[in-house]
């Protein structure tokens, strides 16, 4: 049987590892936090105490790390997973982490002799506990393949979006076209509101024109048209500020390296700074609507 190895346990890689265990697959964990290794133990994976041992029987290795520097030290570390796996391992790093890194990291693996992909997810952490998350895939195609089976687990729509880095490029990629749509969702509804417009009644009429899109039909950010949307519980995240900022600051970082035109994304990641210079950005990242309107 494929042998898992799971680093990484935290709001996300907690209930992955979870699925995979529940899927019937051996994993062996770890995590630096003591209260992620229990639970994911209760969970039914297998504990282990050091990034060595997790990765000593693996077959393939999965990481959900924070950022691009946490990547680098777990795989490239004296301690670290290309040092410790035996080769032919299949290495998945499914963090969301800037393009550089993700790069540097699957090039000293292929170095190394193993077969790396970048895979970021899209959905939070109800999508990891229910198992349908959405994968970018970056590497190659056959690398892609093996990565295909153990991904099922966790997720429902898995795709390969080219070489390897290429996950982390559709990743901020989307995001920064989703946090920049968010703004331009808040600013109308509160227009139209100051105008004399409704919000279902913007909602009705926009939904069925060509300002239509993702951030109004199915997460509003005015209360009301959208029952399950953050602003109707007084924007309770969902996908916090803080997070989308994060992404945000990766794709405009990628964006000067690549030295690509996004004015729209850097005031946009100016915009989301406001809520955490605020104390705010805890909320859902729909709560730029306070902004907005002066009521953070
Ligand atoms: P988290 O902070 O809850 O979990 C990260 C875990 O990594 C922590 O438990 C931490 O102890 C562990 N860790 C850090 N360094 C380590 C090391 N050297 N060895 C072993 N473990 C180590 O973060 P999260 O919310 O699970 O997010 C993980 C990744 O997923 C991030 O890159 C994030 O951007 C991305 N992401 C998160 C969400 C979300 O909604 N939370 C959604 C999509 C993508």
């Amino acid at each position: 049987m494929t042998t898992i190895a799971f680093i990484g346990l935290g709001n996300m890689g907690g209930p992955m590892a979870a699925n995979l265990a529940k899927a019937g697959r051996q994993v062996a964990a770890f995590d630096l936090s003591e209260a992620a290794r229990a639970r994911a133990v209760e969970a039914g994976c297998q504990d282990a105490d050091s990034v060595a041992a997790a990765v000593g029987q693996a077959d393939v290795v999965v990481t959900m790390l924070p950022a691009g520097k946490h990547v680098r030290a777990v795989y490239l570390g004296e301690d670290g997973v290309i040092a410790h796996t035996k080769k032919g391992a299949l290495l998945i790093d499914s963090s969301t982490i800037d393009v550089d890194s993700a790069r540097a990291v699957g090039k000293a693996a292929g170095e190394a002799g193993f077969q790396m992909v970048d895979a970021p997810v899209s959905g939070g952490v109800a999508a990891a506990a229910a198992g349908t998350l959405t994968f970018m895939v970056g590497g190659e195609k056959d690398a892609f393949e093996r990565a295909r089976p153990v991904l099922q687990h966790m997720g429902k729509n898995i795709f390969h979006a080219g070489q390897a880095g290429n996950g982390q490029v559709a990743k901020i990629c989307n995001n920064m076209l989703l946090g920049a749509s968010m703004i331009a969702t808040c600013e109308a509804f509160n227009l139209a509101e100051r105008l004399g417009l409704d919000a279902q009644t913007f909602f009705d009429i926009a939904s069925a024109a060509s300002g239509q899109c993702w951030s109004m039909t199915s997460y509003c950010p005015a209360p009301g048209p959208v029952p399950a949307a953050p602003s109707n519980r007084d924007y309770q995240p969902g996908f916090t500020a803080a997070m989308m900022l994060k992404d945000m600051r990766l794709a405009q970082e990628a964006a000067r390296n690549a030295g690509a035109a996004t004015p729209l994304g850097g005031l946009a990641e100016e915009i989301y700074a406001l809520m955490e210079a605020a104390g705010k950005d805890g909320l859902d990242f729909s709560g730029v609507m306070k902004l907005i309107k002066g009521t953070l």
